[in-house]
Protein backbone atom coordinates (compact mmCIF):
# COMPACT_ATOMS: atom_id res chain seq x y z
CA UNK A 1 0.00 0.00 0.00
CA UNK A 2 1.06 3.61 -0.94
CA UNK A 3 0.30 6.44 1.53
CA UNK A 4 1.72 9.97 0.86
CA UNK A 5 1.00 13.22 2.88
CA UNK A 6 0.98 17.03 1.57
CA UNK A 7 1.79 18.92 5.42
CA UNK A 8 3.79 22.12 6.81
CA UNK A 9 4.56 19.76 9.37
CA UNK A 10 6.82 16.81 8.02
CA UNK A 11 8.12 16.60 10.99
CA UNK A 12 5.50 14.83 12.80
CA UNK A 13 4.98 11.70 10.69
CA UNK A 14 8.83 11.19 10.80
CA UNK A 15 8.55 10.64 14.59
CA UNK A 16 5.46 8.25 14.04
CA UNK A 17 6.87 6.70 11.29
CA UNK A 18 10.08 5.34 13.52
CA UNK A 19 8.51 3.85 16.25
CA UNK A 20 6.67 0.56 16.92
CA UNK A 21 4.23 -0.85 14.02
CA UNK A 22 4.51 1.76 11.52
CA UNK A 23 8.00 1.66 11.39
CA UNK A 24 8.24 -2.29 11.40
CA UNK A 25 5.77 -2.64 8.28
CA UNK A 26 7.98 0.45 6.40
CA UNK A 27 10.51 -1.62 7.09
CA UNK A 28 8.76 -4.87 5.71
CA UNK A 29 7.47 -3.28 2.58
CA UNK A 30 3.96 -3.72 3.98
CA UNK A 31 3.36 0.24 3.45
CA UNK A 32 5.90 2.48 1.38
CA UNK A 33 5.16 6.30 2.81
CA UNK A 34 6.32 9.53 1.36
CA UNK A 35 6.17 13.07 3.02
CA UNK A 36 5.74 15.89 0.87
CA UNK A 37 6.48 19.70 2.45
CA UNK A 38 4.41 21.95 1.67
CA UNK A 39 6.46 24.86 1.57
CA UNK A 40 8.56 22.72 -1.46
CA UNK A 41 5.56 23.69 -3.34
CA UNK A 42 5.01 27.33 -2.48
CA UNK A 43 7.01 29.42 -5.49
CA UNK A 44 7.91 32.71 -3.34
CA UNK A 45 10.85 33.55 -1.80
CA UNK A 46 9.45 33.12 1.74
CA UNK A 47 8.05 30.06 1.23
CA UNK A 48 4.57 31.08 2.14
CA UNK A 49 1.49 29.03 2.12
CA UNK A 50 -1.37 31.24 3.66
CA UNK A 51 -2.88 34.56 3.69
CA UNK A 52 -5.68 36.39 4.61
CA UNK A 53 -9.21 35.08 3.74
CA UNK A 54 -11.01 37.24 1.45
CA UNK A 55 -14.44 38.98 3.32
CA UNK A 56 -11.88 39.62 5.85
CA UNK A 57 -12.27 38.02 9.35
CA UNK A 58 -10.12 35.99 11.90
CA UNK A 59 -7.45 33.68 11.38
CA UNK A 60 -5.50 32.58 8.04
CA UNK A 61 -6.17 30.85 4.92
CA UNK A 62 -4.31 28.35 3.04
CA UNK A 63 -3.47 29.64 -0.31
CA UNK A 64 -4.41 26.72 -3.08
CA UNK A 65 -1.60 27.33 -5.33
CA UNK A 66 0.85 25.41 -3.31
CA UNK A 67 -1.89 22.29 -3.07
CA UNK A 68 -2.26 22.90 -6.93
CA UNK A 69 1.25 21.93 -7.41
CA UNK A 70 2.12 19.93 -4.86
CA UNK A 71 -0.45 17.02 -6.22
CA UNK A 72 0.59 17.87 -9.60
CA UNK A 73 3.68 17.32 -8.69
CA UNK A 74 2.77 14.00 -7.11
CA UNK A 75 0.70 12.62 -9.56
CA UNK A 76 3.34 12.92 -12.13
CA UNK A 77 4.48 9.29 -12.12
CA UNK A 78 1.09 8.78 -13.42
CA UNK A 79 0.07 6.63 -10.52
CA UNK A 80 -3.86 6.10 -10.14
CA UNK A 81 -4.36 8.30 -6.76
CA UNK A 82 -7.03 8.79 -4.43
CA UNK A 83 -6.72 12.59 -2.88
CA UNK A 84 -8.04 12.80 0.77
CA UNK A 85 -8.85 15.97 2.99
CA UNK A 86 -8.68 15.73 6.43
CA UNK A 87 -11.25 17.74 7.49
CA UNK A 88 -14.37 18.12 10.64
CA UNK A 89 -16.29 18.18 7.66
CA UNK A 90 -15.85 14.77 5.99
CA UNK A 91 -17.23 11.81 6.54
CA UNK A 92 -17.13 10.52 10.15
CA UNK A 93 -13.92 7.82 9.92
CA UNK A 94 -14.71 4.36 11.02
CA UNK A 95 -13.68 0.92 11.22
CA UNK A 96 -15.37 0.19 8.25
CA UNK A 97 -14.26 3.03 6.25
CA UNK A 98 -10.76 1.97 7.34
CA UNK A 99 -11.52 -1.58 5.69
CA UNK A 100 -12.48 -0.34 3.00
CA UNK A 101 -9.66 1.94 2.56
CA UNK A 102 -6.79 -0.79 3.60
CA UNK A 103 -8.31 -2.60 0.08
CA UNK A 104 -7.72 0.33 -1.67
CA UNK A 105 -5.38 0.02 -5.33
CA UNK A 106 -5.16 3.34 -5.15
CA UNK A 107 -2.30 4.94 -4.12
CA UNK A 108 -4.10 7.03 -1.18
CA UNK A 109 -2.41 11.03 -0.79
CA UNK A 110 -3.71 13.10 2.24
CA UNK A 111 -3.81 16.44 2.36
CA UNK A 112 -3.49 18.27 5.92
CA UNK A 113 -4.69 21.57 6.69
CA UNK A 114 -3.66 24.28 9.39
CA UNK A 115 -4.95 27.33 10.28
CA UNK A 116 -8.47 28.83 9.77
CA UNK A 117 -8.96 26.77 6.50
CA UNK A 118 -7.80 25.36 2.76
CA UNK A 119 -8.71 27.53 0.01
CA UNK A 120 -12.12 26.17 -1.28
CA UNK A 121 -11.00 25.29 -4.67
CA UNK A 122 -8.52 22.98 -3.26
CA UNK A 123 -11.47 20.98 -2.22
CA UNK A 124 -13.22 21.53 -5.47
CA UNK A 125 -10.62 20.56 -7.79
CA UNK A 126 -8.38 18.20 -5.98
CA UNK A 127 -9.99 16.00 -3.51
CA UNK A 128 -11.64 12.61 -4.07
CA UNK A 129 -12.96 11.85 -0.70
CA UNK A 130 -13.17 14.21 2.61
CA UNK A 131 -12.77 12.51 5.88
CA UNK A 132 -13.38 13.70 9.83
CA UNK A 133 -12.02 11.86 12.32
CA UNK A 134 -14.98 13.11 14.51
CA UNK A 135 -17.07 16.11 15.95
CA UNK A 136 -14.16 18.51 17.39
CA UNK A 137 -11.46 20.98 15.62
CA UNK A 138 -8.11 19.75 15.69
CA UNK A 139 -5.12 22.37 15.26
CA UNK A 140 -4.57 20.52 12.05
CA UNK A 141 -4.57 17.46 10.22
CA UNK A 142 -1.79 15.75 10.56
CA UNK A 143 -3.18 13.94 13.31
CA UNK A 144 -6.46 12.69 11.70
CA UNK A 145 -3.61 11.55 8.68
CA UNK A 146 -1.75 9.31 11.25
CA UNK A 147 -4.85 7.94 13.15
CA UNK A 148 -5.92 6.67 9.76
CA UNK A 149 -2.71 5.25 8.46
CA UNK A 150 -2.12 3.55 11.95
CA UNK A 151 -5.57 2.06 11.46
CA UNK A 152 -5.02 0.87 7.97
CA UNK A 153 -1.81 -0.84 8.76
CA UNK A 154 -3.28 -2.95 11.32
CA UNK A 155 -5.51 -3.87 8.69
CA UNK A 156 -2.69 -5.33 6.34
CA UNK A 157 -1.37 -9.01 6.30
CA UNK A 158 1.95 -9.13 7.94
CA UNK A 159 1.70 -6.00 9.71
CA UNK A 160 0.95 -6.93 13.34
CA UNK A 161 3.18 -9.56 15.00
CA UNK A 162 -0.08 -11.67 15.53
CA UNK A 163 -2.39 -12.07 12.95
CA UNK A 164 -5.30 -13.19 15.06
CA UNK A 165 -5.28 -10.16 16.90
CA UNK A 166 -7.41 -8.11 14.46
CA UNK A 167 -9.76 -10.93 14.37
CA UNK A 168 -10.41 -10.09 18.00
CA UNK A 169 -10.92 -6.82 18.36
CA UNK A 170 -13.39 -3.82 19.23
CA UNK A 171 -15.52 -3.21 16.15
CA UNK A 172 -13.47 -5.85 14.42
CA UNK A 173 -16.75 -8.44 14.61
CA UNK A 174 -19.28 -4.91 15.21
CA UNK A 175 -18.66 -5.34 18.97
CA UNK A 176 -16.07 -4.41 21.38
CA UNK A 177 -13.29 -6.49 22.71
CA UNK A 178 -13.78 -8.83 25.67
CA UNK A 179 -11.12 -8.12 28.77
CA UNK A 180 -7.84 -8.92 29.26
CA UNK A 181 -6.03 -10.34 31.86
CA UNK A 182 -1.77 -11.46 32.45
CA UNK A 183 0.22 -12.24 34.91
CA UNK A 184 0.51 -12.17 38.05
CA UNK A 185 -2.86 -13.68 38.79
CA UNK A 186 -3.75 -11.73 41.80
CA UNK A 187 -3.50 -8.17 42.28
CA UNK A 188 -4.32 -5.60 44.72
CA UNK A 189 -6.82 -7.53 45.82
CA UNK A 190 -8.62 -8.73 42.44
CA UNK A 191 -7.97 -11.88 40.89
CA UNK A 192 -8.37 -12.92 37.41
CA UNK A 193 -11.56 -14.76 36.42
CA UNK A 194 -10.62 -18.72 37.31
CA UNK A 195 -12.19 -19.54 33.26
CA UNK A 196 -8.94 -17.68 32.19
CA UNK A 197 -7.21 -20.13 34.05
CA UNK A 198 -8.94 -23.40 33.42
CA UNK A 199 -7.10 -24.32 30.57
CA UNK A 200 -10.47 -25.29 28.77
CA UNK A 201 -10.62 -22.99 25.31
CA UNK A 202 -14.29 -23.43 24.45
CA UNK A 203 -15.51 -22.32 28.11
CA UNK A 204 -12.97 -19.65 27.51
CA UNK A 205 -14.32 -18.62 24.32
CA UNK A 206 -17.72 -18.30 25.51
CA UNK A 207 -16.78 -16.07 28.41
CA UNK A 208 -14.57 -13.80 25.92
CA UNK A 209 -17.69 -13.62 23.67
CA UNK A 210 -20.05 -13.14 26.44
CA UNK A 211 -17.82 -10.24 28.60
CA UNK A 212 -17.67 -8.50 24.83
CA UNK A 213 -21.33 -8.52 24.27
CA UNK A 214 -21.59 -7.05 28.02
CA UNK A 215 -19.30 -4.42 27.60
CA UNK A 216 -20.71 -3.55 24.28
CA UNK A 217 -24.64 -3.92 26.06
CA UNK A 218 -23.37 -1.50 28.99
CA UNK A 219 -21.53 1.03 26.98
CA UNK A 220 -22.53 1.16 23.28
CA UNK A 221 -25.99 -0.39 23.17
CA UNK A 222 -26.45 0.94 19.76
CA UNK A 223 -23.70 -1.10 18.58
CA UNK A 224 -25.80 -4.13 18.84
CA UNK A 225 -28.95 -3.44 16.54
CA UNK A 226 -25.64 -3.08 13.41
CA UNK A 227 -23.72 -6.10 14.55
CA UNK A 228 -23.83 -9.35 12.76
CA UNK A 229 -25.01 -11.62 16.18
CA UNK A 230 -25.60 -15.38 16.13
CA UNK A 231 -28.31 -17.47 18.10
CA UNK A 232 -25.95 -17.85 20.71
CA UNK A 233 -25.13 -14.43 20.88
CA UNK A 234 -28.44 -13.50 21.28
CA UNK A 235 -28.74 -16.28 24.34
CA UNK A 236 -26.01 -14.78 25.76
CA UNK A 237 -27.50 -11.10 25.71
CA UNK A 238 -30.87 -12.82 27.66
CA UNK A 239 -28.61 -14.13 30.52
CA UNK A 240 -26.66 -10.71 30.50
CA UNK A 241 -30.07 -8.61 30.50
CA UNK A 242 -31.15 -11.13 32.90
CA UNK A 243 -27.93 -11.16 35.39
CA UNK A 244 -28.17 -7.13 35.46
CA UNK A 245 -31.75 -7.05 36.36
CA UNK A 246 -31.31 -9.25 39.26
CA UNK A 247 -28.10 -7.18 39.79
CA UNK A 248 -30.68 -4.03 39.95
CA UNK A 249 -33.29 -5.54 41.95
CA UNK A 250 -30.77 -7.08 44.77
CA UNK A 251 -29.21 -3.54 45.02
CA UNK A 252 -32.76 -1.31 45.48
N1 LIG B 1 -12.19 26.14 10.29
C1 LIG B 1 -12.15 24.76 9.88
C2 LIG B 1 -11.25 23.92 10.78
C3 LIG B 1 -9.80 24.24 10.61
S1 LIG B 1 -8.79 23.30 11.67
C4 LIG B 1 -13.57 24.19 9.95
O1 LIG B 1 -14.30 24.58 10.85
O2 LIG B 1 -13.91 23.31 9.15
C5 LIG B 1 -7.31 23.15 10.73
C6 LIG B 1 -7.12 21.83 10.02
O3 LIG B 1 -7.10 20.77 10.95
C7 LIG B 1 -8.16 21.46 9.00
O4 LIG B 1 -7.88 22.02 7.73
C8 LIG B 1 -8.09 19.93 8.96
O5 LIG B 1 -7.09 19.49 8.04
C9 LIG B 1 -7.63 19.60 10.36
N2 LIG B 1 -8.71 19.12 11.23
C10 LIG B 1 -9.21 19.74 12.32
N3 LIG B 1 -10.18 19.01 12.90
C11 LIG B 1 -10.29 17.89 12.19
C12 LIG B 1 -11.12 16.73 12.29
N4 LIG B 1 -12.03 16.60 13.25
N5 LIG B 1 -10.96 15.76 11.36
C13 LIG B 1 -10.06 15.87 10.38
N6 LIG B 1 -9.25 16.93 10.23
C14 LIG B 1 -9.35 17.93 11.11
Amino acid sequence: MRCEFISIFPNIFKAYFSESILKRAIQRGIIEVKIHDLRDYSHDKHRTVDDYPFGGGCGMVMKPEPFFNAVKSVKEDGVDTCTIMMTPQGRPFHQDMAVALSREERRLLFICGRYEAIDERVRARLVDLEISLGDYVLSGGELPALVIIDTLVRLLPGALGDEHSIDEESFSWGILDYPHFTRPQGYEGLNVPAVLLSGNHKEIAQWRRKEALKRTFRRRPELLRQAPLTEEDYRLLSEIKEEEENESRQGS
